[in-house]
Formats: C-alpha cells, structure tokens, sequence
C-alpha cells in the first residue's frame, strides 16, 4: 500500500475546515517553519527532492532558488490552479476537499520566497471552488495564520483568488501572469523566466497546487524522510487522477514505486478495466504525453516492469516511453478507436491555440481536418506522411508548449498505430459504422 502524505486526513469529515484541519495536526508544519529560517526551509525542499507537480517536473527548490531579489521589488508566489490538461483532475479534489493544505503550504512557500501578496489563478470551469478556498482563507486569516506579523515573525502575507476565463492557455505559466494582470492570456517569450520577470515584472514563482501542498509533509517529516520515499529522483508521493476504462475511476496517490500494471489491475487503484476487456493503451500524464500501446505500457524497451514513475514512464525516449507529465491517466480499452481519440484531441489543441505562432496555429487546424477526414472514412495513404509532417514541423518551433503538446500525440498514435490509420483509410465503409477497435481486437 502506498504512502499517504498529501490525503492522509481526507477522509475526515469536516477537514475543509480550520477547526477540524487543526485538531488532525493542520498548520504544524507552518509553526514549525516559521521558527525555521528561509534558507534552512528552502534547503530542506531541496533536499527532498520534489518535482513539479504541474507536469513538467522540474526541481521545485531549484526554482525557488532562482528568483531574483532586486532591493525594494515585491516579490510574488502565484499557484497555478489553472489544470485543464484533459485526463488531469487531481488539484481539484486538493482545493476542494483540502483547501487548508493548500493554504497552509502558501502560507510556507510565501514566507520563503518572501511574497507579502501571493494568488491562486483557478480555471473558471472550477466555479464552485473559489467559494471554499475564500472560507479558509477567512478562517486562517481568523486564526493569524494570515495577515499581519503572522505567528509574531514580523511576515505579513495576503493570499488572493483570481477566477481565470476558462482558456486552456492561461495554464501556460506566462500566459497565466497576463492573464492575471488583466490582459489576453498570451504567453510569453522564455526567457526571461518568471523567476526574473513575473508578475508586472516582478520576481515570480508559479507553482502548481500539489507542489505548494506538498511543502507541508515536506516540513512535517523534514525533507530526507521525504526523498526516501519513492525511487531515484521520483521522490515523494504523486497524486494520479485515473479516468478511461477502468473500474474505479478517481484520485489516488502513490509512492512512485509501484508498477504500472499494478495500478490499473489492483483493487487499491484502478480495479481493473470493466467487463474484462483488454488494456489497448494508456496515456499515462494527461492529453498532452504521447499515447503508449499495452505492450510498451507493462513492460519497458528493456523488458523490466514499468514503473509509475517519471524515469520508467519515459524509458525509451519519446520513441516508446512516455512522460509522467501531470498524472492525468487515461486508460483506453480494446474497444476504443484511436484515430477518433487523436482527432478529439486534435480539435482541442487547435481551439486551445492562442494563435500567436503559425505552426501551431495553422498546423492544429491542418492536422485536425485531416484526422477528421481519415475518420470519416475520406483519407488518402498519403494523409499519413502529411499529418507526420505537420506535427514534425509544430515540434519544437513555438512560443509556448502547447505547439508540443499539440504535436505529440499525433507523432505517437501514428507511430504506434499506424496500421490503424491504414485500416481506416482501407475501409472506408466499415468506417462509418463501427471503429477499428470493435472490429479488429
Ligand atoms: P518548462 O519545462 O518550460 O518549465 C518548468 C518550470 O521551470 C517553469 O516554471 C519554468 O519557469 C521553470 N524553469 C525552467 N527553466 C528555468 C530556468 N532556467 N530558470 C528559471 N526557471 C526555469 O515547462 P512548463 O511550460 O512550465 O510546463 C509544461 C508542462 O505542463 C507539460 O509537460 C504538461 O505536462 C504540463 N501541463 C499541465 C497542465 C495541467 O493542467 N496540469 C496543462 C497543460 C500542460
Ligand atoms: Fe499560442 Fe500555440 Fe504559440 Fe503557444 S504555441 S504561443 S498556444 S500559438
């Protein structure tokens, strides 16, 4: 059984609130902080090892140790609540259920960092959770674990909460600065990295919720106990959103060391795929990670068990692994079609698509008309090369990933499934009225 550090208390009824967040041990970890010095709490993050939890992975004390600090310049946390990778819903069940972590990790991170004023950007799709991160913000405030000369330290900090329009984009770290600075959520060019230019140009850390959330365990179990849990340089526990064609769909968290086969099959996690159908693939870290076949999702190019894991899950490169990503899985069962899937996700990428560099903005739009035509039963052989062409083209070339997360799992379907692609193409007819799933598996 996996180790819980992030949902320990999530069951306990009543732990959206102060009262009942406080009598299970909540804001132990900030007391302990604060007798810390920032330096002596940003050592321990960095010790533990934590990546980010948005997706990308990169070592979270790393970046708090790039920020800037210019005499006399505010500094800023902002939390990245803005999850809309299709498949990813874990930070929603933190701010819902366990507001007070979030807070209480801000809380944490804000004093680090040295943020007097730090946000919470949430998608607008989340329109009833703003409601009860506002309450605990109250409640916390109520208590002097926000405002003013907080628990006597002489730190003054706010935490505010900024609705976001419902634009996938605006969870693109930059894009989401202007966003909150009132413009169109355009991203920006990189660098310079928010660290050095955030938020009005002032030294920014975004982070996403379950990286500030895991700051408290992090304080509470220092971060060496922390780093002992998992493998390599997975350390820690990951929060995984299941979804797809398993039986247990939901949020769990695992400590990185168990199998993948073990998570979609035990009755723990996933509890397997409904009515005992077969695993046709998985993409394991949210929409934008290339798709994996069964074969390559059980076992590794080298034969050894894969592991749910940022290191295991990419082994063999974009070629045959995959990413870790956000820990949006999506199981996909033998009945499912994968040209349908691609293409669904292909209409999403290019109504997501800011518009600002034309291979992403034009190319999303090629490469959707052109799944949609092989769908349909109306592609051509040569659509294959086109659309491979297209994505290669995307790749890489972009202001802002969203050019990569677009491009990827096209590249991977085709790789992956080409005969599938070609069995559309070949039967037009059959097309129409079944998919390839239901008729070949
Ligand atoms: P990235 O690798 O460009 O950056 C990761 C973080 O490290 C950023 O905060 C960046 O500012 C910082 N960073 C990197 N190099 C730095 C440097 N030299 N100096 C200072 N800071 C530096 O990736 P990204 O654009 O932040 O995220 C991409 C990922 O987001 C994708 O892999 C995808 O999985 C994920 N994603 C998640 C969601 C979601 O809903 N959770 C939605 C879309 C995409
Ligand atoms: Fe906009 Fe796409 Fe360019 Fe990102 S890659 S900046 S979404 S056009």
């Amino acid at each position: 059984m996996s180790k819980k550090l992030l949902l320990k208390d999530a069951h306990v009824e009543g732990i959206r609130y102060f009262e009942t967040y406080r009598k299970q041990g909540g804001y132990g970890a900030a007391e302990k902080a604060f007798k810390m010095t920032p330096e002596e709490i940003l050592e321990e993050v960095k010790v533990s090892g934590l990546r980010g939890r948005g997706g990308a992975g990169f070592p979270t004390g790393m970046k708090w140790s790039f920020l800037a600090k210019p005499e006399g310049v505010p500094r800023h946390l902002v939390v990245n609540a803005d999850e809309s990778e299709p498949g990813t819903f874990k930070d929603r069940y933190l701010m819902e259920f366990l507001p007070h972590l979030l807070i209480e990790g801000m809380l944490i991170s804000s004093f680090v960092l040295g943020s007097n004023v730090s946000y919470i950007y949430i998608r607008g799709e989340y329109s009833w959770i703003p409601d009860i991160l506002e309450e605990a913000i109250e409640e916390a405030k109520a208590a002097g674990f926000l405002g003013k000369n907080i628990l006597g330290s002489g730190f003054d900090c706010e935490i505010y909460v900024q609705r976001g329009g419902g634009a996938y984009i605006c969870g693109e770290e930059t894009a989401l600065l202007e966003s909150l600075e009132g413009k169109r959520g355009n991203p920006r060019l990189k660098p310079p990295f928010p660290a050095v230019k955030g938020l009005w140009e002032r030294p920014t850390v975004v982070n996403n919720v379950e990286s500030i959330a895991a700051i408290v365990p992090i304080i509470d179990i220092t971060g060496a106990e922390y780093a002992k849990i998992g493998v390599g340089r997975s350390t820690g526990t990951k929060l995984i959103s299941a979804c797809g064609n398993i039986n247990k769909p939901g949020v769990y968290e695992i400590d990185m060391t168990i199998t993948v086969e073990e998570f979609i099959y035990s009755d723990e996690y996933c509890g397997g795929i409904p009515n005992g159908k077969k695993l046709k693939a998985c993409i394991p870290g949210g929409s934008s990670v290339p798709i994996v076949p069964a074969n390559l999702l059980l076992k590794t190019v080298n034969g050894e068990p894969r592991y749910m894991n940022y290191e295991s899950l990419a082994d063999g490169g974009f070629a045959t692994g995959t990413m870790m990503g956000s820990g949006g899985f999506i199981v996909l069962d033998e009945d499912q079609c994968v040209v349908e899937h691609t293409m669904t996700l292909a209409r999403f990428y290019n109504h997501e698509s800011c518009g600002q560099c034309t291979p992403c903005r034009e190319g999303t739009g090629w490469m959707y008309k052109i799944l949609k035509k092989i769908e349909k039963g109306e592609g051509k052989m040569e659509d294959i090369d086109l659309l491979w062409d297209i994505q290669r083209k995307i790749e890489g070339n972009t202001i802002c990933p969203l050019g990569d997360a677009a491009a990827w799992p096209v590249a991977a379907a085709i790789r992956h499934f080409r005969d599938e692609f070609e069995w559309h193409i070949k039967n037009p007819e059959l097309c129409l009225t079944q998919n390839y799933g239901l008729a070949n598996y």
